[in-house]
């Protein structure tokens, strides 16, 4: 079989093909295409680099030879050859995946160095300093990349040359210096590998591809592709871009710089970005010398700058998206070393859309698929509390938003150690690494003290959307002494600090913060969403108040309404515990005709604030003792009791006997006599023993309550079977407050829905109960009141048995968190706490159930359900009210299964409302490319013919 082709020159690749070229090597090869300036180069291949992994690490056969052709065809062009001494070329070689990883996988700059190649660089440009700052640099690189040496090592020898030379900066070492530093490196290199170091420029280049492949599985890289989710399928293999060199380092008309055709921190159309003059590339982002904003450029650069704006413009004509750019200045030329679409935090990608859309750049549905739901939680980030007073101690640049407060760590294994103990940790550093990422994803937040707004730092919190202050250069660390200082303020490690990553602050302590609130340019977002999706977003909401919160955030009716929240409040609790204490019918009924008025009221204030839309009102649930003491507690109380009635008999004869021995005493004891008087009234009336009786009777009540397994016990709609009155009530209070509002002329939509139902027979006996209040409500009111009744199905039986439940029931709401402990036989606690974080850990398990619906089983369980249930009723609606109704990738799959509607807590509504116009547009792109409808959940679930279980 003819091996396929591995190498390919930039003019000769597809711009579009990511997937092959990885996204650097697609960029670079429409760049080349659009005719901007990009340095001649060549890929390899993400397939050569797949082929590598699964050959035992061996390049491809025929892979170095196409190279050698490559080579060939970009000497031609540059007119320099690899290796000559005369007239050398230098390549940059970088990796670069289907999907972005920044900073994860390896790159070389300056190969094809050495020590004859170097004598040549020196004669072109005159600059002896800048050939041996070039070397010292590709030897360090290349030493740590491709032969494995402790980069530290290297830094060592550095900072006792600048210590010898007296330098302060790298900058501040002439040639001299430089050339010793180099001698010195290749010395180490010689040391560490047993080997000179490698001077053909071939083997160099080899090493340096083998080294790119290696990084793809190294671990850094498959951590992050773990974290974010990175699959095969979105990215297989790095390829290798090998880009002929340019020098940003080449004097003061030499420069590098990365730009954003727009600022990613706040959205605007502007220009933005960093440079150094006299640098290379990866001082910028490594964020070793703190590089000056793009703007500066104008004065010192001018024509270089009006070039850089033309390419932003050109590139976002092109592409239709914020580029993220990369360029250097090699003696007044410019040239675009890398494009891709720029990373921005949520305020920027919503601001971005609003304009993009209005430029005429992009339509309104890509507006919507721009922000994915996760990132748009930065939207809902915290900030400091506006309310607060206090001053910050220090500031730098405003990195990635949002406010966090947690301990100071200075290096990233603290902040991995403290973060898996629970702690909240803020990672302080002077500048970070890619090999920190453990401690970014423990972390809060993170503090550098250098380093810019595109410092590794900056990227990599503002694509974790965790708060970031970068550039502070009033701090000053002590990583080995573990604490910093900024000006006269010592923090030591463990002391809270708090960062506003919004305005580039720090903050002494833990400084309270509030919640966001929802821009107006997001809600414009959220309306294009609205025109797009086809599944209904709910509230979960138990008070007026979080009903108000949920219609101003787009709620479209309550999915959830859990009344025993309301049962709660501590003017209902002693009602309740009084009706569930009752110790005849007769009691019962005082208590819960006291409840009445009050569960009226309740519904009344939500109907109310939720006029036109339906509200879903669910009948209690918990079992009863949830809203006792336990008895542990009333034990407790009870022997105090005990305690006192016993203090109380001996009391009454303190005084007389105290009289009897002094009787001095007689006037002093006169406010004890008073006490004493009273205790025998309250003894002679056996008011402490009544109390102590009737605490012993709750404490026998609640003893005869408790129940093994609780949560499978007494509780839903078998706690309403064995108490009708109290389902009676509910649906009297639902039924004429209802009545009430509806006579004052507005639309009220209840729905009554039952919980824990696993037989249609539950469900029936329910209906007849409401049926009869009805009659009796609709008399009384001589109104008609239009509700709906349907069922939670949250237990397996009912979803085996929906076909008959939909026979009663106008709707179905799944309750996946109890559906998802019903169907794994997990209590969620348990779980959580116990075994489910190394169940995720070992991959028995890929995430944690509760949090993403388990589509395979639960929702497998779901779609057999609506199945059943539509062939009863077609017109069946159906919704979720489980927590999985907020979480994007869930909502996914209800929209794929055909749910009417998902129902989620109050704040992640904007979420859900995005989540499901995703769903949406993916599912029409996929029929488009497709050419079928296609579901996403196909792929997990093989098709089963239902019917033979009817
Ligand atoms: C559910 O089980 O998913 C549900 C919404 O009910 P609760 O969480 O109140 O048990
Ligand atoms: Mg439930």
């Amino acid at each position: 079989m003819k091996s396929p082709k591995y190498v390919y020159l930039f003019e000769e690749a597809e711009g579009t093909n990511k997937k092959l070229f990885g996204g650097k090597g697609a960029g670079l090869a429409e760049m080349t295409h659009m005719g901007l300036p990009v340095p001649p180069g060549f890929i390899i291949t993400t397939e050569a680099c797949i082929s590598y992994d699964g050959n035992k690490r061996r390049l491809p056969k025929g892979l170095m030879e196409e190279v050698q052709a490559a080579l060939k065809r970009v000497e031609e062009k540059t007119g320099k050859v690899l290796g000559s001494p005369q007239s050398p070329l230098f390549f940059s070689v970088r990796s670069g995946a289907a999907i972005s990883m920044p900073g994860m996988m390896d790159t070389i700059l300056n190969l094809g160095l050495n020590d004859e190649t170097i004598e040549g660089l020196i004669q072109i440009t005159s600059d002896g300093r800048f050939a041996y700052d070039a070397y010292r640099r590709f030897i360090q690189l290349f030493g740590k990349i491709a032969l494995g040496i402790d980069e530290r090592e290297f830094d060592q020898i550095l900072i006792k040359e600048k210590e010898k030379c007296g330098a302060l900066l790298d900058t501040d070492l002439d040639a001299d210096c430089m050339k010793d530093l180099c001698d010195q490196y290749l010395t180490l290199v010689k040391k560490k590998t047993g080997s000179p170091f490698p001077e053909d420029p071939m083997v160099q280049l080899r090493l340096a591809i083998e080294a790119v492949f290696k990084s793809w599985m190294g671990k850094r890289a498959v951590a992050y592709r773990k974290e974010f989710g990175i699959t095969s399928e979105m990215a297989n293999g790095t390829a290798v871009n090998v880009c002929t060199m340019v020098f940003g380092n080449m004097g003061f008309d030499s420069a590098t710089g990365v730009a954003f055709t727009r600022d990613p921190g706040t959205g605007e159309n502007i220009l933005y970005g960093e440079y150094l003059t006299n640098a290379q590339g990866e001082d910028v982002v490594a964020g070793i010398r703190t590089p000056k904003p793009i703007q500066e450029m104008k004065k010192e650069m001018p024509k270089t700058y009006r070039e850089v704006e033309r390419v932003r413009k050109t590139l976002e004509q092109h592409f239709h998206e914020v580029q993220d750019f990369e360029f250097t200045v090699e003696k007044g030329t410019l040239y675009i070393l890398q494009t891709r679409n720029g990373k921005m935090n949520a305020q920027a990608l919503v601001k971005t859309s609003m304009d993009m859309v209005q430029e005429k750049l992009i339509i309104k549905k890509k507006a919507v698929l721009r922000l994915k739901p996760q990132e748009m939680e930065q939207l809902l980030h915290r900030r400091i509390d506006p309310n607060f007073k206090g001053k910050p101690i220090a500031a730098g640049l405003a990195a990635s938003p949002g406010a966090a407060s947690g301990k100071a760590v200075f290096d990233a294994d603290e902040a991995e150690r403290l973060g898996k103990l629970g702690d909240k940790v803020i990672l302080v550093r002077e500048e970070t690494k890619p090999e920190d990422i453990h401690g970014f994803f423990a972390a809060q937040g993170i503090l550098t003290s250098r380093g810019g707004k595109t410092s590794h730092a900056a990227v990599v919190a503002r694509g974790m959307g965790k708060p970031c202050v970068s550039g502070c250069e009033d701090l000053h660390i002590d990583p080995k002494g573990r604490e910093a200082t900024i000006r006269n303020t010592h923090i030591k490690e463990g002391d809270f600090i708090t960062i506003d990553g919004s305005r580039g602050e720090i903050y002494l302590g833990e400084v309270p913060t509030v919640d966001p609130e929802v821009s107006d340019d997001l809600l414009t977002l959220l309306s294009w969403a609205d025109e797009v999706r086809t599944l209904g977003v709910r509230a979960n909401a138990d008070t007026p108040e979080d009903a108000m919160k949920a219609r101003r955030l787009g709620a479209e009716g309550i999915g959830l309404c859990r009344t025993e929240r309301m049962f709660n409040a501590t003017d209902r609790l002693p009602i309740v515990r009084e009706m569930i204490l009752a110790g005849s019918r007769e009691r019962r009924a005082e208590a819960i005709a006291k409840l009445l008025p009050l569960q009226k009221s309740d519904f009344k204030g939500i109907f109310r604030v939720m006029e036109g839309l339906p509200v879903t009102i669910r009948l209690l649930d918990p079992p009863l003792h949830e809203f006792l003491p336990s008895a542990e507690e009333l034990a407790a109380e009870l022997r105090n009791l005990e305690g006192v009635e016993e203090a109380f008999s001996t009391m009454k004869n303190v005084s007389e006997a105290m009289k009897s021995l002094d009787p001095s005493f007689r006037e002093s004891l006169k406010l004890l006599d008073h006490v004493v008087s009273d205790i025998v009234e309250i003894k002679e009336k056996r008011l402490d023993r009544k109390l102590i009786r009737k605490q012993q009777e709750t404490l026998r009540k609640v003893k005869e309550m408790m129940e093994v397994n609780p949560m499978l016990g007494h509780r839903g709609v078998r706690l309403g079977i064995t108490y009708p009155e109290i389902y009676r009530m509910q649906i009297q209070a639902v039924l004429e407050a209802a009545a009430e509002l509806i006579k004052e002329g507005l639309d009220i939509q209840p729905e009554i829905m039952v919980p824990q139902v696993c037989t249609a027979q539950e469900l029936k006996w329910v209906h007849q109960l409401v049926q009869k209040v009805q009659n009796d409500v609709e008399r009384r009111y001589g109104i008609e009141i239009e509700f709906k009744f349907g069922t939670m199905i949250e237990v397996v039986r009912a979803c085996m048995r929906a076909g008959r439940l939909s026979e009663v029931a106008d709707f179905f709401s799944f309750g996946t968190n109890d559906l998802t402990q019903a169907t794994f036989s997990f209590s969620r606690e348990d779980a959580e706490n116990k075994f489910l974080p190394l169940y995720n850990q070992r991959k028995i398990l890929q995430d944690n159930p509760f949090e993403v619906l388990d589509v395979k089983g639960v929702g497998r369980l779901m779609m057999i359900a609506i199945e059943w249930g539509r062939k009863t009723q077609p017109d069946l609606k159906i919704g979720i009210c489980g927590e999985h109704g907020g979480h994007p990738e869930s909502i996914e799959f209800c929209h794929a299964i055909g749910l009417n509607y998902v129902s989620c807590s109050v704040p992640r509504i904007p979420i859900a409302r995005l989540s499901a116009a995703h769903a949406e547009l993916k599912e029409k792109e996929r029929e488009k490319t497709e050419g079928k409808p296609i579901k996403p959940y196909e792929e997990h679930i093989p098709e089963i013919d239902l019917s033979i279980f009817f």
